[in-house]
């Protein structure tokens, strides 16, 4: 069997496991301990010196979610991490900034839409993007206290991924119970303003932990290169481009690394919390790293590679001019990659930020899988190109063995 053919089995088998055997890797849940744990193992057997630096996460379930008014009942789901609450209360409605600062709905039901609904609100402790607005709007709800939370939304894929209604609140340190809904239920729902509403939400949050799996070679050299891929994913999505695909990729690097032999370390970083709102595994590794991340030549990251259509995109920040010529010419020898945009909603930012040398590896219809498939059940092995994966680990060895030979 030829080396491309067995790798190719390989990432059949790793699909199938992470996206069709584990029910889900939601961070905190069994399957994903069961996701690290398989990763540890492959790593191991690969000859890499493994560690799994752990933290406390939770964990969250919900049973479902109802909403009656008299004789009507309208379709709600629990916001993920939410508190679970039974409440009948008046219901109150807010459209805009000004309608809520206005608004008196302490221990009522308040519903929110249109103008304050856009976007999915940043987790209060999110560390790396935390616009003020979002920051302003969160404090309000706080302030004002009401009893639970509906929040109505329509799609933005940007943001959201694809996912319909989006969940407007998905924060395990915001502790009001909520739920969210369309667009469409919402306006049915803001016609009964000021009327008794009855919501019950069966969620509940569960102490958990997780890891990140950390495989090194060669770990006393003073220069590594960090090869990164998140492991969890959001709840409600087998995660196959998000982000199967990019751990699938860094098992197989595994292996095509197993002799490197140079004056670099390298690390492959299984990273676990891209897709929670406390992005708990990128803090753990930015603490481990503290004052020593100059001494990372280039840091990797893979999300969303494989789609099955389009090619594979690279992007490249922070890099030296020599470096990035090596790289760019890398990408002529093989058909299915190319250079694409520069782009920053994965963990290459946390590279980045920092100037740190940084290449991003995903697909080139990103915009158009995120809007079809990410965060959503469709995320299945189907959309996943076997072979594209394998080009891409062929590819990104090479440029690890030309980045070594480079000096500067
Ligand atoms: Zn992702």
């Amino acid at each position: 069997m030829s080396r491309s053919t067995e790798l190719n089995e390989a990432v059949s088998r790793y699909l199938q496991f992470l996206c069709v055997d584990l029910p889900t890797r939601q961070l905190g849940s069994a399957g994903n301990q069961a996701a690290t744990d398989f990763c540890a193992r492959v790593l191991r057997s690969t000859g890499w010196d493994v560690t799994t630096p752990g933290f406390k996460c939770l964990d969250w379930v919900t049973r479902g979610a109802a909403c009656r008014a008299g004789a009507k009942t309208f379709t709600v789901h629990s916001s993920p991490y939410s508190n679970g609450c039974r409440v009948s209360a008046t219901l109150r409605t807010a459209a805009t900034l000004a309608n809520l600062q206005f608004l008196d709905c302490t221990g009522e039901i308040l519903l929110l839409t249109d103008e304050l609904t856009r976007e999915q609100l940043m987790p209060k402790k999110y560390p790396f993007y935390n616009p003020e607005t979002h920051q302003r709007l969160v404090a309000i709800l706080e302030e004002k206290a009401p009893a639970a939370i509906i929040t109505a939304t329509s799609r933005n894929p940007e943001l959201a991924g694809a996912a319909y209604p989006f969940p407007l609140i998905e924060d395990g340190n915001f502790d009001i119970p909520s739920v969210y809904t369309t667009d469409r239920v919402g306006a049915k729902l803001a016609q009964l303003a000021d009327q008794t509403v009855h919501l019950i939400s069966q969620a509940e949050r569960i102490p958990s932990t997780g890891v990140n799996v950390v495989g090194r070679l060669n770990p006393a050299a003073a220069e590594k290169i960090v090869i990164c891929a998140h492991v969890d994913t959001k709840l409600g999505t087998p995660g196959a481009l998000d982000n199967a695909a990019g751990v699938i990729t860094l098992l197989l690097l595994a292996d095509l690394l197993k002799d490197h032999a140079s004056d670099y370390g390298i690390e492959l970083l299984v990273m676990n919390g891209e897709d929670y709102y406390g992005a708990h595994g990128e803090l753990v590794w930015l603490e481990q790293n503290y004052g020593n991340l100059r001494s990372i030549k280039l840091f990797i990251n893979m999300d969303a590679l494989g789609y099955i259509k389009g090619k594979t995109a690279f992007s490249f920040y922070n890099l030296l001019e020599q470096t990035l010529a090596v790289f760019v010419e890398e990408l002529t020898l093989h058909p299915g990659v190319m250079e694409g945009e520069q782009w920053y909603q994965s963990d290459q930012s946390i590279a980045v930020m920092n100037g740190v040398p940084a290449m991003a590896v995903t697909s080139e219809y990103f915009v158009e899988l995120c809007k079809k498939y990410t965060h959503t059940a469709a995320d299945v092995p189907g959309v996943v190109d076997a072979e594209r994966l394998v080009e891409a680990a062929f590819t990104i060895r090479n440029m690890v063995n030309a980045l070594v030979q480079i000096e500067d």
